[in-house]
């Protein structure tokens, strides 16, 4: 873990309107409180300043861990992760109901090492789905600006 400043933190969260800029859960709704997440991680060079990172909920920063890119399966093709400073979210991935569907190769890598479908995760979207709590208005603004 990093140090990440308490200003440097707020900072991060409200540019992502306080919601996981991978899954779109609010971090109000979150049971536990976001992460501030590098994108590229620092094992592999990655700064602390604030265009490497994001706000993420819990499952998709742990799942996510200090990787950046994935192999398509079969193949020995590299596919980088989403990064959410230089990638629009609506052009890699499609929220339909509480899933998120992937539109390009890099989203199909994200959800599938993020585990952004995972049955939990899933379950506790369509209970805030059901408030209409999901996506939230946040959400929907993160998606629309990025
Ligand atoms: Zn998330």
């Amino acid at each position: 873990m990093s140090k990440i400043s308490t200003e440097i933190r707020s900072l991060v969260a409200a540019r992502a309107h306080y919601v996981c800029e991978y899954c779109l859960i609010a971090e109000a709704d979150a049971f536990f409180r976001f992460q501030i997440e590098h994108i590229i991680s620092r094992k592999h060079g990655g700064s602390s300043e604030l265009e490497n990172l994001a706000l993420a909920c819990v499952f998709c920063n742990r799942y996510k861990g200090s990787d950046i890119a994935t192999l398509i399966p079969g193949t020995t093709e590299l596919i980088p992760f989403y990064n959410p400073r230089t990638m629009r979210w609506r052009e890699h991935f499609s929220l339909e109901e509480v899933r998120i569907e992937p539109l390009t190769d890099i989203g199909e890598a994200t959800i599938r090492i993020l585990q952004i479908n995972q049955a939990d995760q899933i379950a506790e979207r369509q209970l805030l789905y059901n408030r209409g709590r999901y996506p939230s208005e946040a959400a929907s603004l993160l998606i629309t600006e990025h």
